[in-house]
């Protein structure tokens, strides 16, 4: 019998509101320009038909509450406000009218990004690993359960810096809505029970700083608060 020469990493989980139970995470995929106010504000357009995504690896997901990292080798360390929804159901070829069927529940989160290394990737046509895959940069509330949540296609989405509001939308304004992500998503992957997917951004992104109180939410899914340090 082999043993294990380091300790495994532990089951990274996110929890389910209403219950001690506990949702496994299996990948994090975010897709990337999904609000057109937002692609325009980074100076680019949304190019319908044709969505892309980058990832996250679990390790970087941590609570939307107390205290957040800011994070190293940056100074223009930014929020990206957005949806997650958690899949329970795997797949290839997810038709779009069956793609709510795989979702377990919904959660609002924070994609954080070093934008200083993202617009130098993007220059220098270099990938984005270090500017997304980052500690502490998928930041998420407990999961509310599908049968909870009264909409994952439309309901305001916010976020605030120490009380002023800096993005301020609508799920419906998103381009490619959650069930045409998971779709497309399962022509590239076998999706997996345990896969989580971060639905982008609306406009009026921007930097942090340490002590910052940040605040937030999706109608009908939840509010958290948590500070920069
Ligand atoms: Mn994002």
């Amino acid at each position: 019998m082999s043993n294990y020469v380091v300790t495994p990493p532990p089951v990274v989980t996110i929890p389910i509101h209403g219950s001690d139970d506990l949702f496994p995470v299996n990948r994090i995929f975010c897709i990337g320009r999904n609000y057109h106010a937002h692609a325009a504000e980074m100076g680019t357009e949304v190019e319908r038909g044709n969505p892309f995504y980058f990832t996250k690896s679990p390790t970087t997901l941590v609570m939307a509450e107390g205290d957040v990292a800011y994070a190293t080798r940056t100074s223009d360390y930014h929020f990206e406000m957005e949806i997650v929804v958690a899949l329970d159901k795997g797949g290839s070829n997810i038709s779009i009218a069956d793609a709510h069927s795989h979702i377990y529940g919904a959660a609002a989160g924070v994609d954080m990004t070093r934008r200083d290394l993202q617009n130098m990737a993007k220059e220098k046509r270099r990938p984005w690993d270090t500017s997304k895959d980052v500690e502490q940069s998928a930041v998420i509330t407990p999961l509310r359960r599908m049968a909870e949540v009264p909409s994952i296609t439309e309901g305001r989405i916010h976020l605030e810096t120490n009380g002023e509001i800096r993005q301020d939308a609508d799920l419906s304004d998103m381009v490619w809505s959650v069930a045409e992500m998971i779709s497309d998503l399962s022509e590239l992957y076998t999706l997996q029970p345990g896969d989580i997917i971060y639905g982008g951004t609306p406009s009026g992104v921007g930097a942090v700083q340490r002590g910052d109180i940040i605040t937030g939410g999706i109608d009908g899914i939840d509010n958290f608060e948590f500070k920069i340090v």
